[in-house]
């Protein structure tokens, strides 16, 4: 079984890492968060790597991460750009993308804090925060 960490930083773009084993996969690479939790849904094939336009074929990634479930079992198979196949548990990865979200949020609350001062108050309210990680959007100063 293989052990996923997932990691989250704003830099100022929110941006996550994967690591396998402790080793950083596809560094070069962005990581799509809508599509790391989608994967976690349903089988299917997943652009988890991604170009940081989010258009994963900008980055000649043609073919996304084969993802299938068992009921204990997620295994993940990597065509493009190496082949590589990892075996996660599934409960225990699915707590990590949760996980991840909610320090995501607070990395946002942390950077709106220290970012500007011209940040209106309301930003601060959790369902904005809430939907500016939905879409994943950086969080700007508005003026
Ligand atoms: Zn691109």
């Amino acid at each position: 079984m293989n052990q996923l960490q997932i990691r989250c930083q704003a830099t100022p773009a929110i941006r996550f890492e994967l690591y396998v084993d402790g080793l950083r996969l596809l560094p070069a690479y962005c990581v799509s968060y809508e599509q790391l939790v989608r994967s976690t849904e349903a089988d299917g094939q997943y652009y988890i790597f991604t170009c940081q336009c989010g258009v994963p074929g900008c980055i000649g990634i043609t073919a996304g991460i084969t993802v299938n479930h068992t009921d204990t079992i997620t295994h993940w198979h990597i065509t493009d750009p190496v082949q590589q196949t990892f075996v996660f548990d599934r409960y225990k990865l699915l707590d990590k993308v949760q996980l991840v979200r909610k320090q995501c949020i607070k990395l946002i609350k942390q950077q709106l804090l220290q970012s500007d001062a011209s940040v209106e108050f309301e930003i601060f309210d959790d369902e904005h925060l809430q939907a500016l990680f939905d879409g994943l959007v950086t969080p700007t100063a508005r003026g």
